[in-house]
């Protein structure tokens, strides 16, 4: 059913990649860490097992759903895949100096999704 034998060796890799949502030409993480999520639209793609080892073999598109304040990590999206329905949780990278990720998105999904309503009273900015 799902392509098999198409994995990178590629662990902890950081490197850039093209969105196959919207298009952009994303560039690695300029602070280290590994890039893993589209700047411009927040999605991703079901392709990790454990982050940037490239070893799931879904390839599902990774939806942005929501967004929470983890006090350790900072903010993290919560994506959910398309096609396997997996939920994971992925660190936003708004301090990127190369490319942060949309901020105003962010505050979307915080918000519970595009439109106004039901932004949550306190912010920990
Ligand atoms: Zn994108
Ligand atoms: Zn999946």
């Amino acid at each position: 059913m799902s392509p098999a034998g198409r994995r990178f060796q590629a662990v902890g890799r950081n490197e850039g990649f093209v969105c196959a949502v919207c298009g952009a030409v994303v560039p690695p993480l300029a602070n280290g860490s590994c890039r893993n999520h589209c700047p411009a639209c927040l999605h991703s793609l079901h392709v990790d097992v454990m982050p940037g080892d490239r070893a799931s073999d879904c390839g599902g598109v990774l939806v942005p759903v929501a967004a929470e304040r983890s006090g350790k990590k900072g903010w993290v999206i919560v994506h959910r895949c398309e096609r396997c329905g997996e939920v994971r949780r992925n660190k936003a990278a708004l301090d990127d100096p190369a490319w942060p990720d949309d901020h105003d998105r962010l505050v979307e999904l915080v918000a519970g999704g595009p439109g106004p309503g039901g932004r949550p009273g306190s912010r920990g900015w």
